[in-house]
């Protein structure tokens, strides 16, 4: 919303106007109030210059949007001409000032005025960007009021608030050195900061100008999209009048997947084989897609499978967002089960010396003390577990704890 319109008023022109409309406004005023042309004009000239250097400059024009002629400034002191202030306006900004704190309006595209972007994150399977998939999201938004068109009230109704002059904040001056003044903006109380009175109020929306809508979206999720990637639904947002209605952005947030895990287009798949499998090959369906279908593979005896093995799919990655031919890779990363305790004959003994390649001969040279000792069950969980348990300092560090908490209860 723009505080003040004072300055386009001067012209005679919208708020929302181009700048070649200022400029052009301006041109066939000054024409018309030039001192030399109008002697009678008295400050017209004076105060269409005012209007149009503002108006003219972008970044000017949006801080004048933002905050008004009395938005926050640093003055030169008491007892300066109104022409004095007004060079000083945007000119003299020393000491680090800013307008709005640092808000960073340079630079940013000011014309129109946009309302803001609504950005919901939205989560999303790794299954629906395999697959795309419609959907729906059901949204609560503002419009303008239908009843009064966005005005409030009837025609004639509305009223500048005769307090701030429609401008929405009073200016508060306060002095921050010798001669030093400070300009600060409070919140209009007669108008709540909306620069408006408005008598008879609309029924429909009480005089708030916009009523609150909720609207079923259709969201197309295209194959291939990435986590973080933004849909835009152009003029869903908020509506507010004499603002551009801004968008609504859905952020897509890819859910993890208990199978697969993906890295740009390819795919990563944790697979279990057995122990004769990881040996002796296999022919059977390893592991089912993100769309159902079973991936079939045949592979050679012989070829062995080592526990966290990786071999590569081609094609059977995810497709490419707008190129949805073009497929990434799946891995798969093999997990080798090996058979629990079954090796108890002989001949089972000889059978796998008799398959698998001979044990190693220890060429070196033997210890002179060597010791007979037995494997026993082990858990890492339990590394280092029976020291800490008879720790003396742990325990030391627990009284010290127990002490100052008791000091601490005491002090309360
Ligand atoms: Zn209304
Ligand atoms: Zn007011």
């Amino acid at each position: 919303m723009v505080v003040d319109t004072k300055y386009y008023e001067t012209l005679g022109v919208d708020p929302s106007c181009s700048d070649a409309e200022i400029k052009k406004a301006y041109r066939k005023l000054a024409m018309k109030y030039h001192p030399d042309k109008n002697p009678d004009a008295g400050d017209m000239f004076k105060d269409i210059s005012h209007a149009y250097e503002t108006l003219s400059d972008p970044e000017k024009r949006e801080a004048y949007d933002r905050f008004g002629d009395d938005g926050p400034q640093m003055g030169g002191g008491f007892g300066m001409s109104p022409d004095d202030l007004f060079a000083n306006l945007f000119g003299g900004m020393g000491g680090g000032f800013e307008f709005g704190g640092g808000g960073g309006y340079g630079g940013r595209p000011s014309r129109p005025r946009r309302g803001e972007d609504m950005v919901h994150p939205l989560q999303v399977t790794l299954e629906d960007l395999y697959k795309g998939k419609h959907t729906k999201l059901a949204m609560e938004r503002s419009i303008i009021c239908s009843h009064c068109q966005g005005k409030g009230g009837k025609t004639g109704a509305v009223k500048k608030c005769v307090t701030c002059k429609g401008r929405g904040f009073q200016v508060a001056m306060r002095q921050i050195g010798p001669g030093m003044v400070q300009q600060m903006q409070v919140a209009c109380q007669d108008c709540s900061g909306s620069g408006e009175v408005i008598k008879d109020k609309c029924k429909k929306c009480k005089g708030r100008k916009v009523t609150s809508e909720k609207k079923v979206l259709d969201i197309f999720i295209e194959k291939g999209m990435v986590d973080g990637q933004k849909i835009v639904m152009k003029g869903e947002g908020d509506q507010e009048p004499g603002v551009e209605t801004g968008d609504i952005i859905l952020v897509i947030k890819q859910k993890e997947h208990e199978r697969f895990q993906r890295s740009g287009n390819d795919l990563l798949c944790r697979v279990k084989i057995t122990l004769i499998e990881a040996l002796a090959g296999f022919d059977k369906i390893i592991a089912l897609h993100l769309d159902g279908r079973g991936i079939h593979v045949t592979h050679p005896a012989g070829e062995v499978i080592k526990p966290g093995d990786i071999r590569r799919i081609p094609h059977e990655g995810m497709p490419t967002f707008k190129r949805q031919d073009d497929l990434g890779d799946l891995y798969l990363q093999f997990d080798v089960e090996f058979p629990e305790n079954m090796w108890t004959s002989v001949d089972h003994v000889k059978t796998m010396e008799s398959i698998l390649p001979a044990r190693p001969v220890d060429t070196t040279k033997k210890p002179d003390i060597v010791d007979e000792c037995a494997l026993l069950e082990g858990d890492l969980e339990q590394f280092g577990a029976k020291s800490r348990a008879s720790n003396v300092w742990d325990e030391d560090e627990e009284d010290e704890e127990d002490a100052r908490g008791g000091v601490n209860c005491a002090q309360q």
